[in-house]
């Protein structure tokens, strides 16, 4: 693992505030950190840790049952800065569920995530499908419901029983082809923690920068999770 100074890193790019999905805009060179499926102990803290020796900040789309087992840890992702958002409680596939019962899940995540933040950050309005299984249904209502999807331009199927080395550069290929996106991770595999700051090394060196994605200030704020009601949409 390379050894750094704080705050010697060019890799921390601008913040970008959204209301939307359609505010997610990059430019060339741009890219999102995401991490969704935490917090998870001994996961979390190094993914963190890493973020930290770059001075940049990630996207954690933590899952309602995990944030409800481990609150210390979802505060801490909040408090070093990074933005939490959900990823429904119990990683269901919504696609597979009722109109009704999919919003119904969505937000008993956020209200599990923001419930473990307590007061160390407030929950984001920033939501990531399980499996990217969307609906166009579920889709529109989040859309409607202020809640801004995040979806994913570069997969780096972490997920795999591939070598760290292969997750990344994979991802780094990807993200060559591409130019600039959002970038999905777990915090949940011991392989994205070790190639995370080779990583991070190799973004810098090839001049990308992580931007950080935040909710916008107003018009968010104090906003309660979802209560659309299926049957009236
Ligand atoms: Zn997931």
């Amino acid at each position: 693992m390379p050894r750094r100074i704080f705050g010697t890193s060019q890799l921390a790019g601008r913040t970008l505030e959204v209301a939307s999905t359609t505010d997610i805009i990059l430019r060339p060179g741009e890219v999102i950190l995401t991490f969704d499926d935490g917090p998870r102990p001994g996961k979390t803290p190094k993914i963190l840790d890493a973020l930290d020796m770059y001075g940049v900040k990630g996207t954690f789309l933590m899952l309602g049952s995990a944030a409800k087992a481990n609150p210390a840890l979802a505060q801490e992702v909040a408090r070093r800065g990074h933005s939490v958002g959900s990823h429904t409680f119990d990683h269901t596939n919504l696609a597979n569920l009722s109109r009704q019962a999919a919003l119904d899940e969505i937000a008993r995540g956020e209200a599990a995530v923001a419930e473990a933040l307590g007061g160390a950050g407030r929950l984001a309005p920033f939501f990531r499908f399980p499996y990217l299984a969307q609906t166009g249904f579920l889709r529109t209502s989040l859309l409607h419901g202020d809640m801004v999807v995040l979806d994913v331009d570069i997969d780096s199927k972490d997920y795999y029983k591939d070598s760290a080395q292969t997750v990344a550069n994979r991802t780094l290929d990807r993200l060559e082809a591409r130019g600039s996106g959002i970038i999905l991770f777990h915090d949940i595999h011991q392989r994205t923690v070790e190639l995370l700051p080779g990583f991070l090394a190799e973004l810098e060196a090839r001049g990308y920068s992580v931007v950080r994605l935040a909710p916008k200030a107003d018009g968010v704020f104090g906003r309660s999770v979802i209560t659309a009601d299926a049957s009236s949409l």
